[in-house]
């Protein structure tokens, strides 16, 4: 046991990424993971012992862990994309009560992409059309990507305009997301490409080491990187 590191209740510890916050907890000792869960598995009583429950299952898990976070006063971060309308209403319901981080993608190049994204389309102008490719692994469950849908909502909010996503889905990629500013006579691209698993495993520890008394409210993991 490590003393005084954040206790973790981690949910979807079976999946991809939960094996590797696992792995990567292990040479953390800010974090010690201290009980997980996966699908069939009662949330009860493991959350009594814990300080911050980390979420990467599916969005149909939200509800019973935002009753559990809600019940026993704990904080939340959550990795799993995907949500829907209602599902989003609940989290931003229980972020009244509790601090909770959201992110589709925690890696900070994504989170600098996710800045430079913002800063492009507010410098570059109405008459460069903005689009987004996203590929990721045949596993992956939902289409578009969170991140994908992330960086749309940047754009729109910039150049008030709906933007297209085409998503890809092929052999093992980890995920590759471009910004297109496509202009009279020119084009301007912003990529990123993850290499491996463990820069979003490491995004979440550090969020769920950042939150521990923070005040409730529904944070950003460009807050945690202080972007
Ligand atoms: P995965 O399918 O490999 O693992 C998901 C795990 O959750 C499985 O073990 C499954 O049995 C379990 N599960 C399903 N329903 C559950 C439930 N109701 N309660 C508890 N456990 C349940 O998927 P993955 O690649 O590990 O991704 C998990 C989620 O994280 C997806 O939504 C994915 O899009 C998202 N993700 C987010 C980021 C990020 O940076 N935010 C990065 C990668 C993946």
């Amino acid at each position: 046991m490590k003393s005084s590191a954040v206790r973790v209740l981690l949910i979807g510890a079976a999946g991809r990424m939960g094996k590797t916050i696992i792995k990567l907890a292990k040479a953390d000792p800010a974090i010690e993971i201290a009980a997980q869960c996966d699908l069939g598995d009662s949330i009860e009583p493991a959350i009594k012992s814990c300080d911050v429950v980390i979420d990467f299952s599916n969005p149909d898990a939200i509800t019973e862990i935002c009753r559990a976070v809600l019940q026993h006063g704990k904080s939340l971060v959550i990795g799993t994309t995907g949500h829907s309308q209602k599902q989003r209403q609940l989290i931003e319901d229980a972020a009244r009560s509790l601090p909770i981080v959201l992110a589709s993608n925690f890696s900070v190049g994504v989170n600098v992409l996710f800045w430079l994204t913002r800063k492009a389309a507010e410098l570059i102008g109405q008459e460069f059309n903005p689009e987004i490719i996203e590929t990721h692994h045949k596993m992956k469950k939902d289409a578009p990507s969170g991140t994908a849908k992330t960086l749309a909502e940047i754009l729109k909010t910039a150049q008030k305009k709906e933007i297209p996503i085409q998503s890809i889905r092929e052999g093992e990629v980890v995920g590759e997301h471009t910004v297109i500013f496509t202009g009279p006579g020119e084009r301007l691209e912003l990529t990123h490409r993850a290499a491996s698993r463990e820069i979003f495993a490491r995004g979440a520890l550090r969020a769920a080491d950042w939150i521990m008394g923070k005040p409730p409210g529904l944070y950003s993991m460009q807050d945690v990187l202080g972007l």
